[in-house]
């Protein structure tokens, strides 16, 4: 018959074993199962006939029972945990990994030259607007006095986005804005933008491109205020000495109109690919 003494110390050796997180499935087998140690002592404590020593060591055998099963249990659950953070751990991404560096690069070219023709054109007085890409026919061509059957609409092969809006074809939607939100007010603008028109694009020509436009609204402004804005202009961005001309032209949608030329600096008026042998 067991001793009180002898299952202290098989109550110790137990809990020992279960330090061994490897062992766990021995120890169920070994202690907590059918047939397993604490079963065959409770068998044995049922023949006890001392009924107080009975009671005392089946007391003990089951808060032993129940010890060890939740020593069992914390273990299994501790090493299901490891499991899970090992999986885990394999499909884990480091989000923090440092990315390839991009160099930093300069302002676009064309970005470049927009913000040297507006500092040249700031000291003038000239305010920068802006207008949108996506434009009304009003706006692109109506209000510009370009109704449909007017000339200049034939010019522009336009991007219709449906039957009303289309991809401005010039930055002179802008005219008309400023001057509608500042009606009965002198008024110098310069702005510059996308602009498409439906070219095939070659090694001359893109279905969008930049333009630069400037207008001025007041009292005694002449032509000669356009020619000395324009040379002005052109000096300071090809230089003091740099060839330009200016030439009469038909332009359907202003009157006086003229054309300005600066000559190629690449060929120095020589004619090249770029020019398109004009010089
Ligand atoms: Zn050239």
């Amino acid at each position: 018959m067991a001793e009180e003494k002898e299952i202290n110390i098989l109550v110790e050796k137990s809990f020992q074993e279960a330090k061994n997180f490897s062992a766990i499935e021995k120890i169920k087998k070994k202690y907590l199962e059918k047939g397993g140690l604490i079963s065959q002592l409770f068998q044995q404590i049922s023949q006890e006939r001392d009924l107080e020593k009975k009671k005392k060591l089946g007391g003990l055998i089951n808060n032993w029972k129940n010890e060890l099963s939740a020593k069992v249990k914390e273990i299994e659950a501790k090493i299901k945990e490891q499991k899970q953070t090992a999986e885990l751990e394999k499909d884990r991404v480091d989000i923090y990994l440092e990315g390839i560096k991009i160099p930093l690069a300069n302002l676009h070219p064309i970005t470049q030259i927009t913000q040297k023709i507006y500092d040249l054109f700031l000291p003038l007085g000239y305010q920068i607007a802006e207008s949108p890409e996506i434009e009304t026919e009003d706006y692109n061509f109506n209000k510009l006095n370009m109704p449909p059957e007017h000339p200049a609409r034939d010019m522009h092969d336009t991007f219709y986005l449906d039957t009303n809006l289309l991809l401005r074809t010039h930055t002179s939607n802008t005219q008309i804005r400023v001057m509608e939100n500042n009606p009965n007010q002198e008024l110098k603008i310069i702005t510059a933008g996308k602009v498409y028109r439906r070219d095939e694009d070659d090694a001359t020509h893109t279905h969008q491109f930049t333009q630069i436009e400037g207008f001025v609204v007041g009292r005694n402004i002449s032509f000669s205020h356009l020619k000395g804005t324009l040379e002005l202009v052109l000096k300071k961005l090809f230089g003091e000495n740099h060839p330009i001309r200016f030439r009469p032209s038909y332009f359907p949608f202003t009157e006086p109109s003229v054309e300005v030329d600066a000559q190629c600096p690449p060929c120095q008026g020589q004619g090249c690919n770029i020019c398109k042998k004009t010089g």
